[in-house]
């Protein structure tokens, strides 16, 4: 049987998707966030697979690949393109490979448009392929960056993508609007830029003048998924506390959202090291913070207990800092309207 789950990363709108051989127990992973590391390799664990490789399907530009973070914790394998330019991977897939998972595999296409190096991965028996930002619904990725070719594209997603049965399940690498899955049919039928009759190069004119505003990760994402989501800040990487529900981001440091810090209030000590007129100012501060300037921290270090986690605010620890904790309406000490 086929063990299949669609995850979804919200910051970025990536879809992560998992898929198992159930007699085996050997999986695959394609398009992990690095940020969503430690969820996946959960699902994984509690469902009994084994993850064998992590795919992607480009090099992204948006979020952070999870597959070195994965390999290390997992031991699974690293696969993708051979045209992306990354380094580091366990095998550089070409157009008509095949990747085995148990008794199921996946056939790699290459669907050259959005990047040079991107792939669609069709599952053995043509019910569903993963299109990556090549094909989204009702939509395409863009071509205007990475090597982006809309006369690729064009021809990628015509010749390699609605040529699948028509009721083969498209699952894309992004929605930004709730929907999850489309099909061939329907993109046949309802994808406007490139559904129905539509031509080579009304969809080419159409690409040109979309002038989309850059993705803001561009400049860490594209860097770290040329080396597989290897960060320099390796080391901070390793152990894995326990006492909250926290991420560790690319940048190496461990954060908690506001509300996972609200429950575990008592368990942890807050020190702010914001300036003390930002920390009596406009935000207020958090109940029980203990105030202690960044400027002023290495002297004051004997100050912070350590039977407690400590979580600073201002840093990146608190995911969003104080305006985000107020914003989200946590009890605060001061502070205007
Ligand atoms: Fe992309």
């Amino acid at each position: 049987m086929l063990i299949f789950r669609q995850l979804f990363d919200p910051t970025s709108s990536t879809y992560t998707y998992l898929l198992g051989d159930s007699k085996s127990g050997e999986a695959v992973l394609i398009d992990p966030v690095f940020e969503q590391v430690r969820r996946d390799a959960a699902l994984v664990t509690e469902l009994g697979l084994r993850l064998a490789w992590t795919l992607e399907t480009h090099v992204h530009a948006d979020h952070v690949t999870g597959a070195w973070m994965l390999k290390r914790q997992l031991d699974s394998k690293i696969a993708l393109s051979s045209d992306g330019g990354a380094v580091g991977a366990d095998r550089y897939l070409v157009h008509g490979d095949r990747i085995r998972f148990g008794e199921r595999q996946l056939e790699v296409r290459a669907t050259p448009g959005h990047t040079a190096g991107c792939l669609t991965y069709v599952l053995d028996d043509e019910s569903r392929a993963f299109t990556g930002d090549c094909l989204l619904i009702r939509g395409t990725g863009r071509t205007d960056f990475q090597q982006g070719d809309a006369h690729a594209m064009y021809r990628s997603i015509r010749s390699q993508i609605l040529t699948l049965p028509a009721s083969c399940l498209l699952y894309p690498a992004h929605d930004y609007r709730g929907l999850l899955v489309t099909s061939v049919e329907e993109e046949r039928r309802f994808n406007p830029r490139l559904g129905g009759e539509i031509s080579e190069n009304d969809f080419t004119g159409y690409m040109k003048n979309l002038r989309l505003p850059h993705p803001k990760k561009l400049d860490v994402a594209v860097p770290a998924n040329l080396k597989c989501g290897r960060p320099d800040a390796e080391q901070a990487a390793g152990a894995d506390p326990a006492w909250a529900p926290l991420t560790f981001t690319f940048a190496g440091i461990w954060e908690i959202q506001p509300h996972a810090l609200e429950e575990h209030l008592r368990e942890v000590q807050i020190v702010d090291v914001r300036e003390p007129d930002e920390f009596e100012g406009r935000l207020g501060h958090i109940p029980g913070a203990t105030l202690i300037p960044l400027g002023q921290l290495a002297e004051r270090a004997s100050e912070i207990g350590r039977d407690r986690p400590v979580v600073a605010v201002c840093l990146a620890n608190l995911a969003g800092g104080m305006l985000r904790w107020r914003t989200e309406g946590h009890a605060t000490v001061g502070g205007g309207e």
